[in-house]
């Protein structure tokens, strides 16, 4: 048994600083690395511990427990997309995150995102309050924050302060303590922030530091590890020259050797493959193989048949046939419970990995929307037809969610035809947002078209000696005495007798799609035959239908004036007391 590096992640909204971050981490850790101390990794970059604590002297006594893990592992790739790939089967292998917020803009989209995405994986996490050299007043220069804020005059320590709270108040919204870090009384229950300079290296010693201390003194029964099988996650999957598809690996428990046979998920099921190479890249950046690795690193695998592989899926090494067999069926059985197909009214999402699939379901879960279906790569004709037909039954769930998919011309057509909505985007958060917004619009478009549908009452007086036509369909003039009429408006007389459907409405010869009040103007009917039910003189009513009459008075009584409201009064009463029931 030993005690491996913890594998943290860097997390936060675009721009933040997240890279320059990670550049600083690396560029403070080589310059004061023993010439070939640091190891080398794929995709991931070792920080020796004999580094923390050279980088860390003054900082040191912010932790009590000796230091045993042999350094830490940061993810080279920053953000959310490769945190949901360092998946395992109900959580995530990052054992601890940064989360950058840029002390100038503070809480963002992707801040929030990045917080809720923690949550759910339960991922502990610090806060680096970047960009400090952006204070009015703030004299940023290498090295610990604890040395370098005395320097600072009173009121720019102040300012930094009240970024510091804003970052606090926004963060206890969400549910969560912190603190400054060296205001931190239990690490346990606040969240420690500490404020740093990407650019020129402030603060990032304590970042370090805490990062060993808390990840020793909390996690560290889950970074024991053993010589034992090893066990990984797909990062991502790349094609190299000369040997075709590999899959870039964070090991995170045991030893991987070539020659060793993996299990791992593909789109089409599990796979178990025999490692050809293992490649790490050497002391100047070329790819060197190796024979084995051990936990934690990254390591690029050549083997065949990894074309299909998943990034997002776990990867373990079977030393014997029954584990092959046991492996197959979890990975089967856990990407049938991500990439699903069910008869539940809801959305179709597509994603480009097993791990933002199962980011976005979850976070899709907490927001109360339903999935039918799930599944990584491009939107097939399949699913527009689907989506299409769930649309007929909810014009709500009608909708396809394409998280970093390509969406071909073709499709976004197809989509616009069926009047499916394909709603796209590469941020989690704003596939999530714009989806809801989307909704809203449906919303009112349903509104309107509700609205459209409304006869609303109008009050005609058929004009004298102006029967241009006596049925099928008569037509004749009237006057709008009041509210409004349009075509397909059924008309009727006031002791209830239906006089006919307008079929058209007149005037200079143009046709009319509604026409209002004082107006004269001729109009077509359906049905009725003039002078039999109706004739000269008549004063006709609009028929409102119940329905309509209940929609106008409980929410567009402001669209109707006092001699309408009059009007719906009558008609509603000649409708009562002529029984009629619609
Ligand atoms: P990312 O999108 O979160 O990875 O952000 P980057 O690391 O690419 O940084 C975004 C921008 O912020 C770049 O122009 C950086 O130079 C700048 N930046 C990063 N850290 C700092 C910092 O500490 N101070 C200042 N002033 N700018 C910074």
């Amino acid at each position: 048994m030993s005690i491996r590096q913890p594998i943290i992640v860097v997390m936060g909204h675009v721009d933040h600083g997240k890279t320059s971050l990670l550049d600083a981490i690396r560029k403070t850790a080589v310059t004061l690395s023993e010439p070939g101390a640091i190891t080398q990794s794929i995709s991931a970059s070792h920080v020796p511990i004999d580094v923390v604590k050279k980088i860390c002297g003054p900082a040191m006594k912010l932790v009590k427990t000796e230091l045993k893990i042999p350094g830490l592992l940061f993810v080279d790739t920053p953000g959310h997309e490769a945190f949901t790939n360092l998946r395992k089967r109900g959580g995530s292998i990052a054992d601890i995150a940064v989360l950058v917020v840029d002390v100038a803009q503070g809480f963002q989209p992707q801040t929030l995102e990045s917080i809720e995405i923690l949550r759910e994986y339960k991922t502990p996490f610090i806060i680096a309050a970047n960009k400090i050299d952006l204070v009015m007043g703030w004299k940023s220069k290498e090295g610990c924050f604890i040395d370098t804020v005395r320097n600072q005059r009173e009121e720019v320590q102040q300012a930094l302060d009240e970024k510091i709270y804003e970052i606090i108040g926004k963060i206890s919204e969400h549910g969560f303590n912190s603190e400054r870090f060296d205001r931190v009384r239990d690490f346990t229950k606040e969240i420690a922030i500490v404020p740093v300079c990407a650019r020129t290296g402030e603060g990032i010693p304590e970042l370090l530091i805490l990062l060993a201390g808390l990840s020793q003194r909390f996690l560290e029964q889950q970074l024991q590890t053993e010589d034992g099988a090893g066990k990984g996650s797909i990062l991502e999957t790349k094609y190299e020259k000369g040997l075709g598809t590999t899959i870039d690996v964070i090991l995170y428990d045991g030893v991987i050797r070539k020659g060793d046979v993996i299990v791992l998920a593909t789109r089409k099921g599990s796979l178990s493959t025999k490692i050809r190479g293992l490649i790490v890249p050497g002391p100047g950046g070329e790819l060197v193989y190796v024979d084995e690795v051990r936990a934690a690193s990254g390591v690029k695998i050549f083997a065949p048949g990894l074309e299909e592989a998943l990034p997002g899926s776990e990867v373990y090494v079977a030393k014997r046939i029954e584990d092959e067999d046991e492996y197959k069926l979890q990975l089967e059985s856990e990407i049938k419970s991500i990439l699903i197909t069910t008869e539940k009214i809801g959305v179709v999402l597509k994603a480009d990995t097993l791990g933002s699939i199962e980011a976005i379901s979850r976070l899709l879960q907490t927001e109360g929307i339903q999935v039918r279906r799930a599944d990584v790569g491009s939107i097939t004709k399949q699913e527009l037809n689907e989506a299409s037909a769930i649309r007929l039954k909810d014009r709500y769930s009608g909708a396809i969610l394409a998280f970093n998919v390509k969406v071909d011309y073709e499709t976004v057509e197809e989509a616009r035809v069926k009047s499916i909505p394909v709603i796209q985007s590469n941020i989690i958060y704003s596939l999530i947002e714009r989806f809801n917004e989307w909704k809203v619009e449906e919303k009112d478009r349903e509104k309107q078209e509700a609205f459209a549908s409304i006869v609303f009452p109008a009050k005609i007086k058929v004009l004298p000696g102006m029967c241009f036509r006596a049925s099928k369909p008569a037509i004749f003039g009237i006057e709008i005495v009041v509210g409004r009429i349009k075509p397909a408006y059924d008309l009727m007389k006031d002791d209830g007798t239906v006089v006919g459907r307008i079929k058209s409405i007149q005037a200079d010869k143009q046709s009319l799609q509604e026409a209002g009040q004082g107006k004269q103007v001729a109009i077509s009917v359906d049905d009725g035959t003039f002078g039999k039910e109706f004739g000269d003189g008549d004063v006709l009513y609009t028929s409102v239908p119940k329905k309509d009459a209940l929609l106008l008075l409980e929410k567009y009584k402001v669209q109707l004036n006092d001699e309408e409201l009059t009007v719906l009064e009558k008609i509603q009463r000649i409708k009562f007391e002529m029984g009629i029931e619609a």
